[in-house]
């Protein structure tokens, strides 16, 4: 069993809809520990590359907006980003967060119960989860510097 850490950020809808309290409570009855917490105000820059394995998809565009809250009327693009620590954190947060579709995510799963797609075809998913130890990494140092992660 690894130890991992992972990324996870409350996307504007989750904001929005006042579930960064329901997402920390599923978060803590992983087991795993909350490592790092703060609120960013999501750059263009900070977005796009965040983001940057899909700058070819259809869906880019749409989703650099909403990951900055322009849909959601979120103030100065602030979200809040969290790292997670444990054994197999990535799996087990992805587990909680459903599949990316919310029609196909599971019943009771943060996406299955809250997410939706838009009419414009945004798959509006409540929470950003780390996919891969090599993306969580990355993903990591792009939201956090060192000092802003416990020990
Ligand atoms: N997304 C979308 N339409 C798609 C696929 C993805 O709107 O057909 C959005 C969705 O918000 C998703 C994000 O793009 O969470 C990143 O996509 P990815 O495939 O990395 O899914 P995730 O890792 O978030 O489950
Ligand atoms: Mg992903």
């Amino acid at each position: 069993m690894a130890i991992e850490q992972t990324l996870i950020l409350i996307k504007p809808d989750g904001a929005a809809r006042r579930l960064t309290g329901l997402t920390i409570d599923r978060l803590d009855s992983t087991g795993l520990e909350m490592v790092a917490a703060k609120m960013v105000s999501v750059s263009e820059k900070l977005a796009r590359e965040h983001y940057k394995a899909l700058s070819d998809k259809p869906f880019f565009e749409g989703l650099i907006k909403y990951i900055r809250g322009e849909f959601h009327g979120i103030k100065d693009h602030r979200i809040l980003a969290l790292v997670y620590r444990g054994e197999n954190a990535i799996k087990a947060v992805r587990a909680i967060a459903g599949a990316t579709n919310p029609e196909q995510a599971a019943a009771g799963t943060i996406r299955g119960s809250f997410g939706r797609i838009t009419t414009a075809g945004q798959f509006e998913n409540v929470i950003h989860a780390s996919s891969d130890p090599a993306d969580a990494a990355r993903e990591v140092a792009l939201w956090f510097k060192k000092e802003e992660i416990l020990p």
